[in-house]
């Protein structure tokens, strides 16, 4: 018998592994095909090194890890947590908004029980799912009336049809915005069933653009938040003010989709020109969308606030019905609203609010403590297989918001000494978690705004597997 012939037959067969102790335990712990499936791969993979010579000799143990591998892989769920150190706090491809334990107790109440989703427990009749966060909407905003659905494009979309299907919409041509995936302005309009109207330029419009554009099938004078990028230069745009005097003059609601809608006064923070969603119902806009995962720092969804006539008309559209938000979301919002009842509070209880709001000295100082764990972890000191200094960088907010604004912070920049910095970031993107990092020059960046303190065990733990 040749090496590879003797090396075939003390494979052991699928049974005799699924009897021992080691698969029953398997069994005990995980899905039975799951278990069977990695132990058919496994002896599948090793038959296959073993003909194609690549295999000389194996152990039972490392064969028995494998197969434990194989079943932890299958097993994984897809949908998981990531460690985000790209520093960019709302990122929609991380899942944008991370919400606190805190809200998940609602969250979790209201799932694990009946609720009173669609009913009124003092008139013992039906009730509207909206109604729970509508006394918030009204408190928060200052608006006479509020709705939620899905997502703030479905919002748009939903505003739109109700006010406005087979009529004209005026909106400033340096407003007709895409905010990444697909939403488009001229498309979510079309989709509506309502008439774009372009007014102005790609740089000015002026007050005279939109009033020459009004006729007997105007339905409303619409703005959008530029969200993603930023103009300067020689520019001009008519202010929702000025906006809400000219649909007035002529009775033409006024519609603002504000994007992020952030319910805090930034200002303080230097931040001007991001309007607090209050200020832009005081200034007398009839109606507003904002989402609900963005600077709200909540779950995905999509606020209407406005005045209640109008309000009541878009509650009776039938998209409603398509993209009506669903009972988890619902009460994630609603704590995440009560939240900013405490105005003192609300930026330290709110992840978002305070991963973009955190003192520069305490990301400093968890960039540091990374890059300690990581120089004296004994095994990549010895193998002296990484550089790891922290700098200072600026990191963004994300979710299409706050264009233009440089947050200050500081990261931990990784040059492995024996790999590429591509395989570092490769080998921890595709780890248990894996860690999202950003490439700079000849570095890996590791910004620590966005790396959770309860986090950084696992961090380090990762670039030291992909390091050793
Ligand atoms: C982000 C954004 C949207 C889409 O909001 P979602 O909640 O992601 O659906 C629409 N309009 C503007 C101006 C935005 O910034």
């Amino acid at each position: 018998m040749t090496n590879n012939q003797k090396l075939l037959t003390s494979l052991p067969a699928v049974d005799e592994i699924l009897k021992s102790g080691q698969g029953t335990a398997w069994q005990q712990s995980f899905p039975r095909h799951h278990v069977l499936r990695a132990i058919r791969d496994v002896i599948e993979r090793y038959r296959r090194s073993i003909l194609g010579d690549e295999l000389q000799d194996f152990s039972q143990d490392v064969l028995f890890a494998d197969i434990q591998t194989q079943i932890a892989r299958l097993s994984e769920f897809s949908l998981k947590p990531v460690i985000n150190a790209t520093g960019v706090v709302m990122h929609t491809n991380l899942g944008r908004s991370v919400l606190s334990e805190e809200i998940l107790e609602r969250v979790k109440n209201v799932a694990c029980n009946y609720c009173n989703l669609e009913y009124d427990t003092e008139q013992g009749v039906r009730g509207k799912r909206y109604s729970h966060i509508q006394k918030l909407l009204r408190e928060l905003t200052g608006a006479e009336a509020g709705l939620v659905v899905n997502n703030n494009a479905a919002a748009v979309l939903v505003c739109l049809s109700a006010l406005a299907k087979g009529k004209e919409v005026i909106v400033s041509r340096g407003e007709l915005v895409e905010i990444g995936g697909s939403f488009r302005i001229p498309d979510v309009m079309s989709s509506s069933g309502a008439i774009l109207k372009e007014v102005g330029t790609t740089n000015k419009t002026h007050f005279d653009d939109y009033e020459r554009a009004i006729n007997e099938n105007t339905a409303l004078l619409m703005k959008v938040h530029q969200s993603n990028f930023k103009m300067t230069g020689f520019t001009q745009s008519v202010r929702v003010e000025e906006l809400v005097v000219l649909g007035k003059k002529h009775t033409i609601p006024v519609m603002f989709d504000l994007g992020s809608g952030c319910l805090v006064d930034l200002k303080s923070l230097k931040i001007q020109y991001e309007p607090a969603v209050q200020d832009i119902v005081q200034a007398g806009t009839d109606i507003i969308t904002f989402s609900g995962d963005k600077l709200l720092g909540g779950p995905q969804g999509g606020m209407i606030v406005g005045n209640s006539q109008l309000i009541d008309l878009i509650a009776k559209n039938p998209l409603m019905r398509a993209v009506r938000i669903d009972k988890l979301t619902l009460a994630a919002l609603e704590a995440v609203l009560t939240l900013y009842q405490d105005e003192v509070n609300v930026r330290t209880h709110i992840p978002t609010l305070s991963m973009l709001f955190q003192d520069i000295e305490k990301i400093k100082e968890r960039a540091e403590t990374i890059a300690l764990q990581l120089k004296s972890d004994p095994e990549l000191s010895q193998k002296d297989a990484v550089m790891a200094d922290v700098i200072k960088d600026v990191s963004q907010s994300g979710g299409g918001a706050l264009p233009g604004v440089e947050f200050q912070t500081f990261a931990v920049a990784l040059k492995p000494i024996n790999i590429s910095v591509n395989l570092l970031e490769e080998r921890i993107r595709r780890g248990n978690p894996p860690v999202i990092a950003r490439i700079k020059e000849d570095a890996l960046l590791i910004d620590a705004r966005t790396v959770r303190d309860k986090e950084i065990r696992m961090l380090v733990n990762a670039v030291t597997a992909a390091l050793v």
